[in-house]
């Protein structure tokens, strides 16, 4: 059995935006979310686009703020909470913990040459016990060692982000996030803004790289083919909760929750009937009472209406949330 490697209980994450009319409302982005990430799996998060995935991810490594929850991490020998980390103990987690985001061409800086970038989070983080005593020869060995382990030549450090493809600038992304040696990465949409030809790429990369340095992945995707491919487990999210999570085979080849079901019907590679769901889509900011997804569920029951279904355990690694089960 896999060691859990964060643990998130009762999670909670609001905005406050503005409308049209200037009324302030509230977003509420992920709502009461539990789950675990095991030491060592890819753990994919998918669901249509604005359930909250990629708010999740942020929320982890602390990057938006949190109404409530907690986020917990192994530390020495005992179980730390993310969210109250001061900014000194943050800082060394951080080092541990790192993502890449989905579009390459905005996540790096355009007036620094490669080597800088890469060199930015060494410098940065130098009072950290591992980075101290590191010379400059070292930092050297580390960027130059870090690059070809994402498949790019020296040469490459001395250009600027402009002067490669979306492709490689995914792996320098890649690359940054890998300089200090984490144990954790959220890769939020890495390959969705890439070429057909280039995401497979990209998605042997993570794999490879997963498997050489034992790195956790909380993989955060709309794409339904890569999450089959890629994931140990698989969280299916709607409006700010999970609905259904189970091993890969699991989520694609039982799933339970009417929801799992409707996505995966609406995946291009389905050769099932699809599954047409009716009902609007309900806003962020007014969210249904009961189950969330009564306003569209064909299998809708009275009970759904006011009552938010409980977690029933389908296996020892699948579970979900529905009053069919
Ligand atoms: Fe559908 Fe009810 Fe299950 Fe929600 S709880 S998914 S509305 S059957």
């Amino acid at each position: 059995m896999q060691n859990n490697l964060i643990e998130i209980k009762n999670l909670f994450v609001e905005y406050k935006i503005e409308s049209a009319l200037h009324e302030q409302k509230k977003v509420f982005a992920v709502n009461n979310l539990s789950l675990e990430i095991k030491q060592g799996e890819i753990f994919s998060i998918a669901g249509e686009s604005g359930c909250g995935k990629s708010t999740l991810g942020k929320a982890i490594l602390r990057l938006v703020e949190v109404k409530s929850g907690e986020v917990l991490c192994p530390t020495n020998n005992s179980y730390k909470d993310i969210l109250k980390l001061n900014k000194k103990d943050l800082k060394k987690f951080r080092q541990n913990a790192q993502i890449i985001f989905q579009n390459p061409y905005s996540s790096l800086n355009p007036k620094m040459k490669i080597y800088d970038i890469l060199k930015e989070p060494l410098i940065v983080n130098k009072e950290l016990k591992s980075l101290k005593s590191l010379s400059k020869k070292d930092i050297e060995q580390i960027i130059f060692n870090t690059i070809e382990q994402v498949g790019l030549d020296k040469s490459a450090l001395s250009l600027y982000p402009h002067e490669f493809s979306g492709g490689q600038r995914q792996r320098i992304a890649i690359a940054r996030a890998l300089i200090l040696k984490p144990q954790f990465i959220v890769a939020d949409e890495p390959v969705s803004a890439l070429d057909v030809s280039i995401q497979a790429q990209i998605i042997n990369l993570l794999n490879d790289l997963k498997k050489k340095f034992n790195l956790t992945f909380l993989f955060i995707s709309h794409d339904l083919s890569v999450i089959k491919y890629l994931s140990d487990r698989v969280g299916i999210m709607y409006l700010g909760e999970i609905v259904e999570i189970g091993t890969s085979e699991e989520i694609f080849n039982t799933p339970k929750h009417p929801y799992t079901e409707a996505l995966l019907s609406a995946n291009p590679g389905n050769k099932k009937e699809k599954i047409i769901l009716t009902g609007d889509l309900p806003s962020p900011s007014d969210l249904p009472s009961g189950c969330k997804f009564h306003t569209r569920c064909p299998h809708v029951m009275e009970i759904c209406k006011t009552v938010r279904p409980c977690k029933t355990q389908f296996s020892e690694t699948h579970c979900g949330y529905c009053h069919l089960y």
